[in-house]
């Protein structure tokens, strides 16, 4: 049973990476108001992992109100980033800034760097300011990642970028719920089929449902790109009204 939640706090990202699977980047826009992310903070079971990811949370003005928001109360957070905040000495300090924040009010912080070689950034500078800052925070090691190891969905599948994991299931072996910037939750992990806004219903009502229609459709041979043909297919229909031709 799922036993963590992704929050994807924002989309917009300085990166416009074209492996995104959130098809994230400069001009996009959303993002987690800071009173949802208190009401989300109370509505998540206190001793689940809440993971924030996005987009890349530190390009947000406001991001540390919204990280203590998320953290207060909790056993522990977990904040996936790109290493945006650690490329002048203003945005290092207040970063650092808010992770003192945050100890003050969670258990345990996690973050991980995402280092997987489709960046442009330097983010092996990120994880050593973290690893060297003394401040006690649990670094998650991130893999590596080549074109082999990612998911085929997202921006990865509009680019056709092939990947020896054309199979890859993630709703097959996480145990997470996603949550996305405008309070919707997603039964793809990957923040995909909008269930309905967390605000109508409850963790473990939700927890039922996602699980429940993950085992459905993947009993039906569900996989990720089964999954974007289907939805590519319905935004070709309502375009163009016809069928598309899937040269994928
Ligand atoms: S840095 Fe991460 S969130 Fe941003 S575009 Fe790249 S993969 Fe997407
Ligand atoms: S198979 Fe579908 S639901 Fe599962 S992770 Fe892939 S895109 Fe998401």
């Amino acid at each position: 049973m799922i036993d963590s939640c992704i929050l994807r706090v924002t989309n917009r990202c300085n990166e416009k990476c074209e492996h995104c699977c959130y098809r994230s980047g400069p001009e996009c826009v959303g993002q987690m108001p800071v009173e949802t992310c208190e009401e989300i903070n109370a509505w998540i079971p206190w001793d689940i992992r809440l993971t924030t990811t996005g987009g890349e949370f530190s390009v947000l003005d406001n991001y540390p109100e919204m990280l203590v928001a998320l953290a207060r109360d909790r056993k522990c957070i977990r904040l996936i980033t790109n290493g945006f905040w650690s490329h002048k000495d203003k945005r290092i300090k207040r970063f650092f800034n808010t992770i003192k924040q945050i100890q003050k009010v969670c258990k345990r912080i996690e973050i991980g760097v995402s280092n997987d070689g489709f960046h442009k950034w330097d983010n092996y500078y990120a994880h050593r300011l973290i690893r060297h800052n003394g401040l006690g925070i649990h670094l998650i090691p991130m893999a590596r990642l080549t074109v082999d190891d990612i998911a085929p969905i997202g921006r990865a599948w509009n680019n056709k970028i092939s990947s020896r994991r054309a199979d890859h299931c993630y709703c097959k072996s996480t145990w997470s719920l996603a949550v996305i910037e405008d309070g919707m939750i997603c039964r793809c992990p990957y923040g995909y089929f909008p269930w309905k806004h967390f605000s109508e219903t409850t963790w473990y009502d939700a927890q039922r449902h996602v699980w429940d229609w993950r085992e459905r459709q993947l009993a039906l041979g569900m996989n990720c790109h089964m999954c974007m043909e289907t939805v590519e297919a319905d935004r070709y229909r309502k375009l163009h009204k016809t069928p598309p031709t899937n040269d994928a």
